[in-house]
C-alpha cells in the first residue's frame, strides 16, 4: 500500500490539491452530456494536458479522470462495460503525467455518485451500490492511484455503499461531500454528520467539495472542523465562484484573488488538504499556492469575516455554523428540491457529472 499521501502530510502543514477536471476538459472541447471517462481511451493527450497544468502550478494530489467511471454512470453511455478499462487507464494517465514532476505528487482515484438514489428512497440496493463502487475501485487501484477519493456525494447511504467497495482495496479513502443546499447536502446531510461518519470508519480524511462557491466552502470547513476530533484531515474543493449562465453556458466568474482569499480562509478554517473544484484552473491554482506559501495561518474565521472576503452565506449555513445547530433536524430535510437542487443540477449539466 502507497502511504504517499500521509507522508506529505506528516511533512507539510497543507498540501494543494488540483483544480475542476470536468470545466477544464469543456475547456478543451467536451460537449455537455458526453462522458469525459470516454477522453481516457480517446483523447488521453488532453487529459494529460489538464493534469501537468495543474501540477506545474504547484498541485501535490492530482484527481484522476474517472468521477463518472460507475457501471451505473457509464451505462447511461452504453459504457458499462468498460468500468475496468476507462477507470485502469484514469489511473495509468494521471500517474504518467506526474512522473516528471520531480517531487512527490499523489494520484487520487477519483470516485462520483452512482447518479441513482439509494434505498429506501430509491431503487438502488446497497449491495448493488457497494458492488459497482468495488468494481471501480479495484481498477482504479490496478491503474496506480495512491489514494480513493470519493466526492460530491450527498447521501450517507450512498456513501456507505462507496467506503464499502473502496475497501474492497487495501488503499486509504479520503471522501467529500457537497454542501450545496443551504449549508447541507441534497439529501440533508450536515457538515458535522460527515464529522461522525469520518470518526466511524476510519477515513484518512474527509471534506467538502463543490456546491455554491467558496463562502459557503469555508464556511462547512469550519463546521466540519468543530464537530471534528482536533487532527482529523480535512480536505476543502471548493468551486471558482458561483456558478452562472451567460450566454447559454455556465460559467465561473472566480478572480485567481478571490481564490487565492479562499485558499487562506479554508486553511484558517482548517484544511490541512485545499483545491479548488468546478471552474478551477491552473491559474487559479497557482495564485492560491502562492497566497498559501506566505500565509501565517489566523484563527478559525467567523461568519463576518467570510462574508466580507468571500460573498454571502445562506441562512442554513449561518444556522449550522461552528456546529452550532442540531445536525440532525431542522429544515435542512425539506430542502431536497429547493434552489440547493436546481444548483446540483447546474453543476451536473457543467461537471457532466
Ligand atoms: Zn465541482
Amino acid at each position: 500500500m502507497s502511504d504517499v499521501l500521509r507522508e506529505l502530510l506528516a511533512r507539510r502543514p497543507w498540501l494543494l490539491a488540483d483544480g475542476g477536471m470536468g470545466s477544464s476538459l469543456f475547456d478543451r472541447g467536451l460537449e455537455a452530456g458526453y462522458a469525459p471517462e470516454l477522453w481516457n481511451a480517446e483523447h488521453p493527450e488532453r487529459i494529460t494536458d489538464v493534469h501537468r497544468g495543474f501540477v506545474a502550478a504547484g498541485a501535490d494530489i492530482i484527481l484522476t479522470n474517472s468521477f463518472g467511471g460507475t457501471r451505473h454512470r457509464l451505462r447511461l453511455h452504453q459504457a458499462d462495460g468498460r468500468v475496468g478499462e476507462l477507470n485502469e487507464l484514469a489511473g495509468r494517465i494521471a500517474r504518467a503525467a506526474a512522473a516528471t514532476a520531480g517531487r512527490d505528487v499523489v494520484i487520487a482515484g477519483s470516485m462520483g455518485p452512482t447518479g441513482e438514489i439509494l434505498e429506501p428512497l430509491g431503487p438502488l440496493t446497497v449491495e448493488e451500490a457497494t458492488t459497482s463502487f468495488a468494481e471501480q475501485a479495484q481498477a482504479l487501484a490496478r491503474g496506480g492511484v495512491d489514494v480513493l477519493w470519493i466526492e460530491t456525494l450527498s447521501s450517507s447511504e450512498e456513501l456507505g455503499a462507496a467506503i464499502a467497495g473502496a475497501g474492497s482495496t487495501s488503499l486509504p479513502i479520503v471522501s467529500t461531500f457537497s454542501f450545496d443546499s443551504n449549508g447541507r447536502t441534497m439529501m440533508g446531510i450536515a457538515p458535522a454528520e460527515l464529522a461522525a461518519i469520518h470518526r466511524r470508519t476510519h477515513l484518512l480524511g474527509c471534506g467538502s467539495n463543490c456546491g455554491t462557491g467558496p463562502a459557503e466552502l469555508v464556511a462547512s470547513i469550519v463546521s466540519l472542523a468543530a464537530a471534528s476530533d482536533p487532527d482529523a484531515i480535512l480536505v476543502a474543493k471548493g468551486n471558482c465562484g458561483i456558478p452562472r449562465y451567460v450566454d447559454g453556458a455556465i460559467r465561473f466568474d472566480g478572480t485567481p484573488a478571490l481564490m487565492a482569499s479562499y485558499a487562506c480562509l479554508a486553511l484558517d478554517a482548517g484544511a490541512r488538504i485545499i483545491g479548488g473544484c468546478c471552474g478551477t484552473t491552473a491559474e487559479h491554482l497557482r495564485a492560491m499556492k502562492e497566497a498559501l506559501e506566505v500565509y501565517v495561518r489566523g484563527s478559525r474565521p467567523d461568519a463576518e469575516t467570510i462574508e466580507s472576503r468571500l460573498g454571502p452565506l445562506t441562512a442554513g449555513t449561518r444556522a449550522l455554523f461552528g456546529g452550532a445547530a442540531d445536525p440532525g433536524s431542522g429544515n435542512g430535510r425539506d430542502n431536497r428540491a429547493g434552489h440547493g437542487g436546481r444548483r446540483r443540477a447546474l453543476h451536473r449539466a457543467f461537471a457532466a457529472e
